[in-house]
């Protein structure tokens, strides 16, 4: 096998596991990491070549460094992207995409659930460079239809959404937005953030996305020891943003890159373990009396269940929990917990939990609270791959202390 066509119908492990390097690949197994700033010209003939646009020409890391372009090319190939760029943080990833993609005049419709740092990106920053959001509740989608205009540049979504794990009809939101697009002779582009589901549970691009976001210090990076973001997307795009990131200057640091590179190579592993420990715990959870509300896409009592079977191929490892007793409630039973953590973030091996109104959902009122769904007494669990009976044993202890 050596055109990257055959690459194409592999699974998604083996392409994780391997990127492009199949037979007959001569090279070290593991690769090397690029930990260097800048990159030493044999003569000023290699600084001319850049100078005219030569892109084989290794200048300087915030442009490029292979050991981050060998992590977005897999990452792309992973997720059947035209490209991808890798950032230092989600928040990077996503504020480049942004900037890229609109600029003053411009309008972004997203759906309010987002990533609590998304949300305030939108609301406290966009605003001062002239960028409009308007919010499309996910229960109205057709709505869009009234809120998209000319000078609508992008349409932004999660699904699931955090930390409510409600869905967004990604079907929906494509056939809406698409319909608006012809009537008003505009272009639209479509982007996702897909931390939440990764590309494991929810393939995006098949749907007709034009753009996926995900911050791969979640469920790609999947240790709690990195932080990053990518982007991926069609090879125009990819360089536009690159373009631009060139600018505001969120570049992956080669040392996080070959993390992430490591991390990809059991990332199916994990998040197959994750489903399944996410699957019985919140089965497990749904049956504790101090518990009033389970929320996992996976049970048939989700709301959406019928569409996250849908959309959906496996249901992830998120789980909300809402307790009895509020706010007070939710702290004694984070502060009783002995094998999950305390800790903010998602997507690693250990099992997080944090309570939104102190974490993703500070700093808003009770109306956007409610506007989000987020209520005092929810916990959010980010269910890792331990044991699943020390897990639920663990919940049950501390549960049963409220
Ligand atoms: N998107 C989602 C869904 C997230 O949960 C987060 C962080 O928690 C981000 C984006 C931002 O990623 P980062 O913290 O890597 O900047």
């Amino acid at each position: 096998m050596k055109s990257t066509e055959s690459t194409h119908n592999l699974s998604l492990a083996t392409k994780a596991i391997h990127g492009k390097h199949l037979y007959p690949f001569r090279g070290p197994v593991a690769s090397p990491i690029y930990q260097t700033s800048t990159f030493r010209f044999e003569n000023s003939e290699d600084a001319i070549r850049y100078a005219q646009g030569d892109p084989s020409v290794l200048v300087y890391t915030r442009y490029h460094n292979p050991t981050v372009n060998e992590v977005e090319d897999r990452i792309a190939l992973m997720e059947n992207g035209g490209g991808a760029a890798l950032f230092s943080s989600g928040m990077a990833a996503i504020s480049t995409a942004i900037l890229s993609l609109c600029k003053a005049g411009d309008e972004i419709v997203s759906t309010p659930a987002l990533y609590g740092g998304t949300y305030r990106f939108f609301r406290d920053a966009l605003p001062n460079y002239g960028i409009r959001v308007d919010f499309v509740r996910s229960s109205s989608l057709e709505d869009l239809k009234n809120l998209i205009s000319p000078a609508t540049k992008v349409v932004y979504f999660e699904t699931p959404t955090n930390p409510t794990l409600n869905l967004v009809d990604i079907e929906k939101i494509v056939n809406v937005t698409r319909r608006v697009q012809e009537k008003l002779r505009t272009q639209v582009t479509i982007v996702i953030d897909n931390t939440f589901a990764t590309i494991l549970n929810q393939d995006p691009f098949e749907s007709g996305v034009d753009v996926i976001v995900e911050s791969t210090t979640k469920y790609l990076g999947g240790h709690a020891d990195l932080m990053g973001g990518v982007l991926v997307g069609t090879k125009q795009f990819i360089k536009k943003s690159k373009d631009l990131a060139k600018h505001l200057g969120g570049c992956a640091d080669p040392f996080a890159a070959f993390l992430l590179d490591r991390s990809l190579k059991t990332f199916v592993l994990r998040v197959q373990r994750q489903n399944e420990n996410g699957l019985a715990l919140a089965r497990a959870l749904e049956k504790h009396s101090r518990v009033s509300r389970v929320l996992y896409p996976g049970l048939p009592s989700h709301a959406q269940h019928r569409l996250a079977k849908k959309q959906m191929t496996g249901f992830g490892g998120m789980v909300t929990i809402e307790v009895k007793g509020g706010v007070k409630a939710a702290v004694k039973v984070c502060d009783s917990l002995r094998v999950a953590i305390n800790a903010m973030s998602l997507g690693g091996v250990e099992t997080l939990v944090s309570i939104p109104v102190y974490s993703s959902h500070v700093n808003m009122n009770d109306k956007e609270l409610a506007r989000h769904g987020v209520s005092p007494g929810m916990i959010r669990i980010s269910v890792g791959v331990e044991g699943v009976e020390d897990l639920i044993r663990d919940f049950h202890q501390a549960l049963n202390r409220i």
